[in-house]
């Protein structure tokens, strides 16, 4: 990772591949000068945050190569916080490839991944919070994990910290004062004081932590195990909750015989399904091979869906498929095929259901479908509700704002013990270095490269 951002870097930003546009983004102090030797603009001087038209001619013949727009960002209002163009070309890759190699030739150097946002953060235009959701946003998939990560692109996990940080601060500079000038009349903080104080910190704090579980969820996705005996319809529902249709779905028992996983949005967040073929008891070997890839499956798969068919009697197939499933964890039941007359008894298998959500559905006619969602998003995360405001969505903050809470509450312990100020400051400071992690107002060096390395070039 490089240190000073005293060169100018260069990347093509936009995918690999042919397209309508490709971008090749500079970065730097030359940035500018490099630009404007090897494009020339319609329109002189080029304004800052402008599109001026131009011509890429190449430096050794002088021909025109493409028709390109400029647009020049002056620091410090860039992305970066240094001065930055955008040379918007058509999208050929020679063409962006060979524009590159003339910045690289007048002196650019290739951007490493990740840089551009890094120098950001560097110039301090962005805190680690907001660089780490630019990722996130790049690689959202549904359009509610854009919006969160979206709103934490603009600083809101940093924002819902800061008043802690800020008390904190307070707290340390007010013991610290009551240490270095006891003698004199600096006004002291009572225990009770310190105990409030530390007590609204933490009560705040931990509704974050405890929203991390559906943060998870918004920002990884989940796994969901469809299983049940032949022909009960979970080809059917698996389509339904996809919305489209992609496992072949037949009347004839057993022929969805390969796992078939697909990704779905599902409350906005993606759900990975996985169709079994069925846990079926077989001395055919190679059967019995997938048998147990399948069983594999639904044990790591996060919630498992137990599809039966309500218009036929309670079968022991299906009693053996709840057993080898119910202790495999988080399980949802599904009453299929509630379109058709009842064959089943509800009240009769009641016993064998205690404790798992059931939810009658038609997969024929979408009836009990929408239930069917919620329910498993209320499984997966039954916080869901309870986080509202700022989600915590990244790992990292997650183990960090634990690390903060452990501290606050060995604090409160000392306060409670009035052990000696000092003693206290120690809590309080590893407090306050968790939270200043989260966003990088400490030395986060090591972390950088972590960071940054899993962006891609360009960005
Ligand atoms: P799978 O073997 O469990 O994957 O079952 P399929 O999804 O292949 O469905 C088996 C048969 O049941 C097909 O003919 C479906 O059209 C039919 N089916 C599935 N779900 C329903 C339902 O909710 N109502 C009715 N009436 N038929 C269904």
């Amino acid at each position: 990772m490089p240190a000073a951002p005293e060169d100018t870097i260069v990347a093509i930003a936009t995918p690999p591949g042919r397209g309508g546009i490709g971008v090749v983004r500079l970065s730097g102090e030359r940035a500018i000068e490099i630009a404007s030797s090897l494009i020339r603009p319609s329109k002189i001087p080029i304004e800052t945050h402008h599109a001026t038209l131009g011509e890429f001619r190449d430096p050794g013949s002088g021909r025109v190569l493409d028709e390109v727009v400029l647009t020049t960002f002056r620091r410090p209002r860039s992305y970066t916080g240094e001065d930055v163009v955008e040379i918007s070309c058509h999208g050929a890759p020679v063409i962006l490839a060979y524009l590159v190699e003339c910045c690289l030739e007048r002196g650019a150097r290739v951007a490493e991944p990740g840089e551009f946002t890094l120098r950001a953060f560097l110039n301090g235009r962005i805190d680690l919070t907001q660089a780490e959701a630019v990722r996130d946003l790049i690689e959202s998939r549904t359009i509610y994990q854009a919006r969160v990560a979206a709103e934490q692109m603009e600083g809101s996990v940093s924002a819902r910290l800061k008043p802690h940080k800020q008390a904190l601060v307070e707290l340390i500079a007010r013991l610290e004062a009551g240490i270095d000038f006891a003698e004199d009349d600096v006004p002291v903080s009572s225990w009770d004081e310190i105990g409030r104080s530390l007590d609204r910190i933490t009560a705040d704090l931990e509704p974050l932590v405890a929203g991390y579980e559906y943060g998870r969820l918004v920002h990884d996705g989940l796994s969901l195990a469809i299983v049940g005996r032949p022909n009960v319809g979970k080809s059917s529902l698996f389509n339904r909750l996809l919305n489209e249709e992609r496992a072949i779905v037949t009347a004839t028992p057993g022929t969805t015989r390969d796992l078939v996983a697909e990704s779905a949005a599902i409350g906005g967040i993606p759900v990975r399904l996985v169709d079994t073929a069925g846990i079926r008891e077989t001395i055919d070997e190679a059967e019995q091979i997938g048998v147990r890839k399948t069983l594999q499956v639904i044990a790591d798969s996060d919630l498992r869906l137990l599809v039966i068919d309500a218009s036929e009697e309670w079968t022991p197939e299906d009693g053996a498929l709840l057993d080898r499933v119910h202790p495999l964890g988080s399980l949802l039941v599904a009453f299929n095929k509630c379109d058709l007359a009842p064959g089943i008894d509800a009240d009769q298998i009641g016993d064998h259901l205690t404790g798992t959500t059931v939810v009658w559905t038609s997969a024929l006619t979408g009836q009990g479908v929408a239930e069917l969602k919620t329910a498993l998003l209320d499984l997966a995360a039954p916080a869901r509700d309870a986080a509202g405001g700022t989600l915590i969505t990244n790992l990292r903050h997650q183990q960090l704002l634990r690390e903060c809470l452990g501290a606050l509450g060995r604090a409160r312990g000392a306060a409670r013990e009035r052990v000696h100020h000092e003693m206290l400051l120690l809590d309080l400071y590893d407090a306050l270095r968790a939270l200043d992690a989260i966003t990088g107002a400490t030395t986060v060096e090591d972390l950088l490269g972590v960071i940054f390395s899993t962006f891609c070039v360009g960005k």
